[in-house]
């Protein structure tokens, strides 16, 4: 053995000397066992975080002899999600030569996979047709938008379509579909016009058209089945029917209501109160034809709540303009004085309810003699002006005389159910701004039912009731 060492040039100073460094070593490495403090991490040395994802610490632990100093160790370095990498954070506990320190490396890296933005579902193509590929739009945590980087290819027999993206850092996403030759889309039917048309009694219904097409058999108009008749005699809602069938026998629909409303019959009693909204009297009379069900007509002014307004045409009254001031001095000084106030009293009731009323009535009638006084032969005039401007006016067959020659609601009954007939219809003058018209109304309503008078609200069907023109 000496002679080994002698051989290879190894005293005995040295090698003594050498016993002493691997001695001091191994001291040294107990006391770094036993007298450092020690750190542990947890999650290890190495962690990954997804890129653009919040760094949140994994933790540590720290101890030295028993004693716990986690709360003594210092966290340096900084992770910085936004930018790829490799990140340090140093954990370091004690101090001078009983210093402890411990690295960690954050790995900041991008693995997830693009989104392709299209369903699972299989794809249907027109038979005897060619799939094309679509653009099929792509989107990256990373590198954003990668539509144009979208790959698109179909399979040898034509039967399967794989789209296919990848991201800069190599993710990469695909999205395979089957490709069937049929046609499951049922043609569509688009009606001309409106799918309610309405009409009245005896206008004769014709269809306002429609057109047929398919994805794969392109125009099938001229193989439209149409069902369903409209007996234009007989008020009430017809439904018309449209089908049609694509080569594939995939079957489209459409549907059309035809509302037919009676004009006139004869024996229809269409109560009209003038004058109002008035509280007190109309929303009694309001409560009364809700309790009796009956829809009337209220030509309305500018006075009086725009709630009552509101109310009438809520419950599905019609309402219909009388003028806005009512003052005949003015109104009847020029045709287009009255226009004005016309317009008015058309625009307060559009701004309450919505409503483009266009069923007037004249201020005293259209037959009233006072508009001479201020313009001769206005009557005349307005009487066929207001047609020419998309109005039909309303005179009255039937007065309650509530506006002058009686106070007693037993008279306004008698003078109205007196005057009703049932050979022709009767337009029946009120004002909802009278009390005893206002008593009387659920009278005359209770007769009307019991005596077989239909009541009704004026509507586009309701032929005008006009008395001569005097002025
Ligand atoms: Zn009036």
């Amino acid at each position: 053995m000496r002679k080994f060492f002698r051989k290879i040039g190894i005293t005995k100073p040295l090698l003594i000397g050498g016993i002493f460094v691997i001695a001091f070593f191994v001291i040294a490495f107990f006391i770094h066992l036993v007298l450092l403090p020690q750190i542990e991490l947890k999650g290890g040395k190495k962690i990954v975080v997804e890129y653009k994802e919040k760094y949140s610490e994994a933790g540590y632990k720290a101890n030295h002899l028993g004693k716990n100093l986690t709360k003594e160790v210092k966290v340096k370095g900084k992770v910085n999600t936004d930018k790829l990498g490799e990140y340090q954070v140093t954990y370091t506990v004690g101090s001078g030569i009983f210093k402890r320190k411990v690295v960690r490396t954050v790995e900041v890296s991008d693995t997830t996979k693009p989104k392709l933005k299209i369903n699972k579902d299989d794809i249907y193509v027109c038979p005897g047709t060619k799939y094309e590929i679509e653009k099929v739009e792509a989107t990256d945590n990373y590198d954003g938008d990668l539509t144009d980087k979208v790959k698109g290819e179909i399979s040898k027999k034509e039967d399967m379509v794989t789209y296919s993206v990848k991201d800069s850092n190599g993710n990469k996403k695909s999205i395979t579909k089957k490709i069937l030759y049929e046609d499951k889309e049922k043609p569509v039917i688009t009606l001309t016009g409106t799918e309610t048309v309405y009409i009245c009694t005896n206008d004769v219904y014709k269809d306002p058209g429609y057109k047929a097409e398919d994805n794969c058999d392109k125009d099938l108009t001229s193989k439209v089945v149409v069902e369903g008749t409209v007996d234009n005699s007989l008020a009430g809602d017809y439904k018309i029917t449209y089908k049609v069938k694509d080569e594939a026998g995939n079957e489209g629909e459409a549907n059309r209501t035809v509302k037919v409303s009676s004009g006139d019959v004869v024996g229809t009693v269409y109560l009209t109160f003038d004058d109002g909204p008035n509280e007190g009297t109309t929303n009694v009379i309001l409560d009364i034809l809700k309790e009796e069900g009956v829809k009337a007509t209220f030509f309305v002014t500018g006075y009086g709540p725009d709630e009552l307004i509101k109310r009438e045409f809520d419950e599905g009254h019609t309402v219909a303009l009388h003028s806005q001031t009512h003052d005949y001095a003015k109104i009847y000084s020029s045709d287009q004085a009255f226009f004005n106030d016309l317009q008015a009293i058309h625009d307060r009731v559009q701004r309450i309810t919505g409503y483009d009323s266009k069923f007037i009535r004249f201020p005293g009638g259209a037959s009233n003699t006072v508009s001479r006084r201020y313009s001769f032969g206005i009557m005349s005039r307005l009487s066929k002006e207001v047609l020419n401007r998309g109005y039909k006016y309303y005179d009255w067959n039937v007065s309650s005389g509530d506006a002058g020659n009686t106070t007693d609601p037993k008279q306004v009954y008698r003078n109205v159910v007196y005057s009703l007939r049932k050979d022709r219809v009767n337009m029946v003058l009120m004002h909802d701004i009278k009390p005893y018209t206002r008593d009387a109304i659920r009278d005359i309503i209770h007769y009307c039912k019991e005596n077989g008078y239909q009541i009704k609200k004026i509507d586009n069907c309701t032929t005008m009731v006009t008395q001569r023109v005097n002025n």
